[in-house]
Parts: C-alpha cells; sequence; structure tokens
C-alpha cells in the first residue's frame, strides 16, 4: 500500500486516505467505540476510502501514551478531528435537539475539519434498543461526508436529514444505508483532491524555504 508520506509524486494511483484523531470527551465505553469505527472504516472502504483512526487522550493521564505524540504532529487536510461530546458539553453547541452530530464545513485546504458527536443521544437511541456502536458509525460517517462534500442531505440512505425508524433499524440489523453512487465518487475525489492540496503546500513551503 502507498503511504502519503513515501509518495513523491502526484501520481494516479495516490491512496484516499484519511486519518481520524478520536477525542472521546464522553468517555464512551472503548468496545463500543471500536466497533464504531469499524463499521464506518468499511463504509468508507466501500466508497475507496481508507481510514485510520487515532485515540488521542483527553485527561493528563494519557498525555504519556505513545498516542500523544500521534496526536500532536501536523495534519493534512484530509485528516479529521472526531470529538465525542457528553451531554454537558453538547448542549453549548446544539443547535437542534435532535441532532446527533454536526461537521465544519471548510475549505479544502484546511487541515483538522472537526466533526463533532453527541453521545447523549446515541444513549437515548440505544435505551429504544437500537444498536449503540452501529448507530454512532453511521453517525461519524454522515458528519465525515458533511466535512467532504458539504452540507446537503439526500432523500436516501446515510445522507438523509433526518433517519427514519426504518433507517435505524436497517443501520442496527446491519442492513447497510449506503452512500449514492454519486455522494461515493464525490467523496473520494474530496480527500484525493484534500491529499493533492497539502502536497502542494508541502512543495511551495519547500520551495519558498530554499529561496
Ligand atoms: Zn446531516
Amino acid at each position: 500500500m502507498n503511504h502519503l508520506a513515501s509518495s513523491k509524486h502526484l501520481a494516479p494511483s495516490l491512496d484516499a486516505r484519511s486519518i481520524i484523531r478520536v477525542y472521546n470527551y464522553a468517555r464512551v465505553d472503548p468496545g463500543l467505540l471500536e466497533g464504531a469505527k469499524k463499521v464506518a472504516a468499511i463504509i468508507f472502504e466501500n466508497v475507496g476510502v481508507q481510514t485510520a483512526w487515532v485515540d488521542c487522550s483527553v485527561s493528563p493521564e494519557g498525555f504519556q501514551s505513545p498516542a500523544y505524540a500521534a496526536c500532536q504532529s501536523p495534519m493534512g487536510p484530509a485528516d479529521l478531528v472526531l470529538r465525542i461530546l457528553p451531554q454537558r458539553m453538547a448542549e453549548k453547541l446544539r443547535s437542534s435537539e435532535e441532532a446527533l452530530g454536526s461537521a465544519q464545513l471548510c475549505r479544502e485546504s484546511e487541515p483538522a475539519c472537526e466533526l463533532i458527536v453527541f453521545s447523549s443521544r446515541i444513549d437515548d437511541l440505544a435505551s429504544k434498543g437500537y444498536r449503540a456502536e452501529r448507530i454512532l458509525g453511521y453517525v461519524i460517517a454522515h458528519e465525515v461526508a458533511h466535512v467532504l462534500i458539504g452540507a446537503g442531505h439526500s432523500d436516501e440512505g446515510i445522507m438523509r436529514g433526518e433517519w427514519s425508524r426504518h433507517d435505524l433499524q436497517c443501520i442496527s440489523w446491519g442492513l447497510a444505508l449506503h452512500f449514492t453512487k454519486a455522494q461515493s465518487t464525490q467523496l473520494r475525489s474530496a480527500i484525493l483532491r484534500r491529499i493533492t492540496s497539502s502536497v502542494q503546500e508541502v512543495a511551495r513551503q519547500t520551495s519558498s524555504a530554499a529561496r
């Protein structure tokens, strides 16, 4: 597999890859979070985007962990920040009582765009019998897609503005909702453009440093 670090040229085979740093402020159960990351990773794999996940500590004890260094390194525009917020933090931000998450819309050259998940809403759905790790995985996928392809929603699949009870049941039972074909293409292209823009930025900085 090609990694960006070893790609010197903008070859057509450039990997569509996003590193997602996860800040679990809500202290969602680690097993549940792992499950959710797998669900989201498979959704993105299906559209030709590889994801890698880095757990970043939100407490001082974790600052000694090996992941801490990885969480301090520079990020590219294809790399994202996921914050999972507990209710007390979400209350300060939440625009809609019903929202499961939200996403920052930023320019394609901007590194470390953020998406947020409101864990208490996932808990609410879990208390009604829906499977939390699958719902969480789908919320992450939905919000990542907003970061990459914009604020729009569609009439079907993952990017519906509001999931119906039937959608939530499908997600819970593993009858996948999907991105549309057009969205899938847009997602992969958006990641590739972001990677390209960061490679160009490095080249620009290198050439101006050489002057
Ligand atoms: Zn949305």
